[in-house]
């Protein structure tokens, strides 16, 4: 692996990391486009599987270009390893099935990405794992929950649509005393702008489909933690049971990587400007973005993150001013992905939330006016344009 100097700072490492030069000299990372790897005798193949020589041997277990994906997201996140996967889901189903086993207990915070609720309400229980939801937001929930001893904690903040923001350090100590790691999905923060270990998080996992790509190209996840955990525990599922990323998506991602600094800030920045448009638009009746005096935890997003992030979520007061809405916008289109360099919006309750029985949608706060939009890398003026002139389309809603 390249030196580089210890005290590089993030857009630097995000250039540079993890880049494992050939003897050719090559500038750009190299793409490995290899399933498997030879050895020079049998006796290197037999030292490399005791594990006694380091020597990539298949790609589902290890592949160069994937590794430097793996070091550079290591780098960033601050953490000593890391597995890529090939999708966000992969990661996290990884992360949580590595760790538990029939008998164990997992508690996690409503407002998680629909497949990951669909992991933790439908499928580990069919494994004869207990699990049990709470309100993110609510410190004594977690406490009354926490109180039975509990194996996995798995929570995203903020939230996806509502943007609510969960304590991490208050329940890390929580779950950590209740004999529980704590998992954060750290996708709508990003890696620049929350650093889930520094709050005694465990494990973090990415969707690497969304900023990490940044460009709406290609699919991937990673887990990140303790080198004795991703080793002992991940590492053994992910081999057998074949998560891989593909070494191509790999070093697109690595290219997505390298400007991931300036597209995110420049996204927050006008994410921001877009909300605080939004929330003085007459038409719209609530605007959510953690950054704003009005949300209800803003001092705590503060602390967790450096900035609000990319998405805004706003209420127009009903599914018929949404969707006039949508239906009039030019230039953000209509799409349930997000992080894009395209701004894409979404009405949750009938895409993203649709499988959400109703009751669990109003607990999330997910009504049928609430709209999710990721805010891409447009100049944020011509963004206020297109959402003025469709919002003179949107029925008048209802004053918050
Ligand atoms: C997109 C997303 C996922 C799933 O990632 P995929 O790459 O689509 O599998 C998980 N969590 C959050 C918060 C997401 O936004």
């Amino acid at each position: 692996m390249t030196k580089l100097p210890k005290t590089l700072r993030p857009a630097s490492l995000l250039v540079h990391g993890g880049t494992m030069r050939s003897n050719f000299g090559e500038t750009t990372e190299a793409l490995f486009l290899t399933s498997g790897f030879v050895y020079d005798s049998a006796e290197q193949a037999e030292q490399t599987f005791l594990g006694e020589v380091e020597h990539f041997q298949y790609s589902r277990f290890g592949n160069p270009t994937v590794q430097m994906l793996e070091s550079r997201l290591c780098l960033l996140e601050g953490a000593e390893a890391c597995r890529a996967t090939a999708t966000g889901m992969a990661a996290v189903n990884a992360a949580l099935l590595s760790h538990l086993k029939t008998g164990d207990r997992v508690v996690a915070s409503r407002a998680l990405f629909g497949s990951c609720y669909w992991i933790v309400s439908t499928l580990l229980p069919r494994y004869g794992i207990e699990t049990v939801f709470v309100d993110g937001a609510d410190l004594d929930a977690w406490a009354e929950a926490l109180k039975t001893p509990t194996q996995v904690v798995l929570l995203e903040t903020p939230s996806n649509p509502m943007l609510e923001i969960v304590d991490m350090k208050a329940v890390c100590d929580l779950a950590h005393a209740s004999g529980a790691i704590v998992v954060v999905d750290n996708v709508f923060a990003t890696p620049l702008l929350q650093k889930p270990l520094e709050y005694g998080a465990d494990v973090v996992v990415y969707s690497c489909t969304k900023h990490i790509d940044g460009q709406g190209r290609v699919l991937g996840g990673a887990v990140l933690g303790s080198k004795k955990w991703i080793e002992e525990v991940l590492q053994p599922f992910t081999r057998n049971t074949g998560p891989a990323i593909s070494p191509f998506n790999a070093w697109l991602l690595l290219k997505g990587l390298e400007t991931l600094t300036l597209r995110v800030d420049a996204s927050c920045r006008a994410a921001e400007q877009v909300a605080r448009f939004l929330e003085a638009h007459p038409k719209v009746a609530r605007t959510c973005y953690p950054t704003l005096e009005s949300h209800p935890q803003r001092e705590l997003a503060m602390r967790q993150m450096s900035a609000g992030g990319t998405l805004v979520t706003f209420d127009l007061g009903s599914k018929e001013a949404a969707f006039a809405m949508l239906n009039r916008l030019a230039l953000i289109s209509i799409s349930n992905n997000l992080g894009d360099s395209k701004s894409l919006i979404t009405h949750p309750a009938t895409t993203t939330h649709m499988r959400v029985d109703a009751a669990e949608r109003a607990k999330l706060g997910i009504t049928a006016g609430v709209v999710r939009l990721s805010i891409g890398l447009e100049d944020p003026a011509d963004l206020i344009d297109d959402l003025t002139q469709a919002l003179e389309g949107a029925l008048g809603a209802v004053a918050a």
